[in-house]
Order: C-alpha cells, then sequence, then structure tokens
C-alpha cells in the first residue's frame, strides 16, 4: 500500500497564500515520482480570521492540525494591539511542544551572500523566554516581562543541537548573556555543559550575543550549529538569513516529540500582497525540510537539488536576488526541474 501523510496546510496573511500555492506546486511535482503521498489538509489561520472567529488560530483548524503528521504553515501577520491573540506560530509550538527550531542557512549558487560556501544552523530554544508572554504594567509607564529560562528546556535543546552538531561538522558555539543575565543565561549554560558530556567529539565556543552578531558578518564561516535561547536565536536567524543571501531563501522547522511545523523565517511581507514578486524557495525548503522530517529524505533531496540548479542555471531569478521572474515562475521553474529529474 502506497503511504500517506496527512500535511495540514495553513496559507496565513498577506504574500502567505502566494507562497504556499507556490510550495504545493513543488511538492506536487515530487510526488509523482514518489512512492508516497501527501494529504494536504487546509486549514483557516491567521490575522484575517479575527474577524469572523474572534481568533487568529479558530478551534476547527486546531482540531484538523491535530489528525496530522506535520504542518506546512504560511506567514501571518501578528496582532500587535493590547489583549489580542498572540502569534499563531507562538501558540502552535506551545501547544505541539515544539521546541527545537531550526533555522539553516546557507549559501546558494548566484545568490549575493557575504561569502561563498556558507552553511550553518541557528537552533534556537523555541517555547520559553522572552516569548513566555508574561508580561505585566507594574505601574503607568513601568512594564516588565518575565524572561523564563528551566533547566529542562535547556537541556532538551541543547542535546538536540549537540545531536545535529554530531551529525555535521561537530563544532557548536552556544550563545547567551551570562555576564548580565547570570540566573537565567547560568541555566543555559549549565544545561549546555551537561548536554557537552555525552558529545565529546564535537567541539564547543562559548559565545556572547553582541559578540556572535558581529562575528556573524566578519567571520562567518568559524559557525556550524549555533544554539541559543528564543529571542537572541529569532534575531541572530534573520541576521543569519541575510548573511548567506535574504530572507526570500530561508527555511525553518519547529520540532517536538511527536509533530513537526515547517514556515520560511520570514513574516507576510504585507506590501508586497498580491504583487506575486515574492520569492518562494524559502517556503518550498521549508517543504523539502518537511519531507525530511517525514522520512522521505530523497524526495527532500530532490526539492533541494531542484532549486540549487534552478538558481545555478540563473535564467529565473525573482526580484530579491537580482531577477524579474514572478514567484509564480519561480515555482514552475523548480517544479519543471523535479519532473525532469
Ligand atoms: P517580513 O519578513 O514580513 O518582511 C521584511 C522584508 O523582508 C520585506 O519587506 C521584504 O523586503 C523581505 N521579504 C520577506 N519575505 C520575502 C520573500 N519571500 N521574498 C522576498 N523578500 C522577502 O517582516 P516584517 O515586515 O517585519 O513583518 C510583517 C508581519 O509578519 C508582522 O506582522 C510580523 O509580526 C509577521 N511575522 C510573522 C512570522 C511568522 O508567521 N512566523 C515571522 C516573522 C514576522
Amino acid at each position: 500500500m502506497v503511504k500517506t501523510y496527512s500535511v495540514a496546510v495553513l496559507k496565513g496573511d498577506d504574500i502567505g497564500p502566494e507562497v504556499i500555492e507556490a510550495t504545493i506546486k513543488v511538492l506536487e511535482a515530487t510526488l509523482e515520482k514518489s512512492n508516497f503521498k501527501l494529504n494536504f489538509l487546509y486549514g483557516e489561520a491567521g490575522y484575517h480570521c479575527i474577524a469572523q472567529y474572534g481568533t487568529n488560530l479558530p478551534k476547527e483548524t486546531l482540531e484538523l492540525i491535530k489528525k496530522t503528521s506535520a504542518c506546512l504553515k504560511g506567514p501571518m501577520t501578528t496582532p500587535e494591539e493590547p489583549g489580542a491573540p498572540v502569534s499563531v506560530a507562538v501558540t502552535l509550538r506551545k501547544i505541539f511542544n515544539l521546541y527545537a527550531n531550526v533555522r539553516p542557512c546557507r549559501s546558494f549558487p548566484n545568490v549575493e551572500a557575504l561569502k561563498p560556501n556558507l552553511d550553518f544552523v541557528i537552533v534556537r530554544e523555541n517555547t520559553e523566554g522572552l516569548y513566555s508572554g508574561a508580561e505585566s504594567l507594574l505601574a503607568p509607564g513601568v512594564g516588565v516581562a518575565l524572561r523564563i529560562i528551566t533547566r529542562e528546556a535547556s537541556l532538551k535543546i541543547a542535546n538536540f543541537a549537540f545531536k545535529l552538531a554530531s551529525q555535521r561538522r561537530k563544532h557548536l558555539t552556544y550563545v547567551h548573556k551570562s555576564n548580565i543575565l547570570r540566573i537565567t543565561d547560568g541555566i543555559f549554560k549549565d544545561a549546555v555543559k551537561e548536554a557537552q558530556q555525552k558529545y565529546p567529539d564535537v567541539t564547543v565556543d562559548d559565545m556572547y550575543i553582541d559578540a556572535t552578531t558581529m562575528q556573524l558578518i566578519k567571520k562567518p564561516e568559524m559557525f556550524d550549529v549555533i544554539v541559543t535561547t528564543n529571542l537572541f536565536g529569532d534575531i541572530l536567524s534573520d541576521e543569519g538569513a541575510q548573511v548567506t543571501g535574504g530572507l526570500g531563501l530561508a527555511a525553518g522547522a519547529n520540532i517536538g516529540e511527536t509533530y513537526g511545523m515547517f514556515e520560511p523565517v520570514h513574516g507576510s511581507a504585507p506590501k508586497y500582497t498580491g504583487l506575486h514578486r515574492v520569492n518562494p524557495i524559502a517556503t518550498i525548503m521549508a517543504g523539502s525540510m518537511m519531507l525530511y522530517y517525514l522520512g522521505e529524505k530523497g524526495a527532500s533531496t530532490k526539492i533541494e537539488d531542484a532549486v540549487i540548479s534552478v538558481l545555478a542555471e540563473g535564467k529565473v531569478r525573482t526580484v530579491d536576488i537580482g531577477g524579474s521572474a514572478s514567484t509564480d515562475e519561480m515555482a514552475n521553474a523548480v517544479a519543471v526541474r523535479i519532473k525532469a529529474a
């Protein structure tokens, strides 16, 4: 019997539907010569749902997600008003305990990057830190936000990052600000050191967040796997994306014990809505990471190879990487390459 995976698809807001539809086209091309199927279950989520449902994650969508093995999520606009629902990504990460946010940063052929041949991965703790959302007003004009760091979550992310480093170039940099945040980042540091005992073959660097933002520009080739807390990881991964070619190419995975959610690193880029000019590669690569997570490594590599081959040829390029191709033209070029493989 042909193996079938149910996948939740959330198109999201603004440019979300454009990049998700482009990715579905590529996934469908991949399925043509594969011995598995994907059953796409579409759910409504995002800012545009709030007026109708009073929430950005309707309960029907949550029920639908629970029936699937993975989720392909488009970018969504985050409501900012006090009392508004929190980001859908943050909610899903908490509900499914998607504790590891994995954001590969690599350079691609014919795409301007700070240096050639870059290949590092940012592993961000995804469930606590300043994303706990525990904020309050102490007095008018005086606010406080809780940065919750636990040994348990820090150990989990450290073990995840060491395992990944041991499968790559065996180098891990852990990033923190323990000279100022002595208690919280002290817990994070201790957890990394504890996890390190199991991976004696992995070389470890200890680095402050401010120094890391500088080294990412000065000497990005020094990094293999970077592990850090939630907000530092979020900021570093936009920098990592830009250093290696831009947000249009950067994909991310949110991994838990039993579920995975895959999305581009970028947001909903409202100013480009409906112009069909944004780069779908970030979301296409998220689709490739999803297939890898589902165990379909051959199909995942096929997508990656097709993206690299289209970029190397250089005929089809979206505006962000110096061309004039539309979102659809880029997706079609990748799909054609997959079918021809
Ligand atoms: P953004 O990532 O949406 O866009 C910043 C800029 O990056 C864009 O103006 C554009 O120049 C470039 N860019 C982004 N995606 C691109 C693509 N596919 N191709 C080419 N260029 C691309 O960041 P923002 O403007 O700060 O945020 C817009 C909204 O998205 C906000 O509401 C924010 O909260 C939300 N957001 C959501 C997610 C998510 O859903 N996971 C992530 C980040 C931001």
